[in-house]
């Protein structure tokens, strides 16, 4: 059975130019600051996080910017099927280090 999640997405309707910022600069971080908060009320987003690793998107999803997802995927075992589980577990390691929600995201 397909999985509609993209129906319960907090950004729907939002302008999603803002979840695509080329760089993220102290100039752009209010509007990235703002898809945060949008993704930290969002009823899917380990979903979401988990099919950006999976289909290595680009731009933020799930709380993460592109850059913290590549360095997530580049360290873990890639010979091990990717799970929901673990790529929850990347927004806790985010948390746990202070990178997330605000702390780091600009040069990340
Ligand atoms: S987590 Fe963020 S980017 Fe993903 S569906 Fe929710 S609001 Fe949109």
């Amino acid at each position: 059975m397909k999985d509609d999640w993209h129906k319960n997405a907090a950004c729907i309707g939002a302008n999603t130019e803002s979840f695509f910022p080329l760089v993220i600069k102290k100039k752009n971080l209010p509007q990235v600051i703002s898809c945060f908060d949008l993704c930290e009320s969002c009823s899917v987003s380990d979903k979401c996080l988990y099919q950006a690793c999976i289909n290595k998107e680009y731009g933020i999803w799930g709380r993460t910017t592109e850059r913290m997802r590549k360095v997530f995927l580049k360290e873990r075992d890639s010979t091990q099927e990717l799970t929901l589980e673990e790529c929850a577990s990347l927004i806790q390691y985010l948390k746990d280090n202070e990178i997330y929600p605000y702390k780091g995201i600009v040069n990340f």
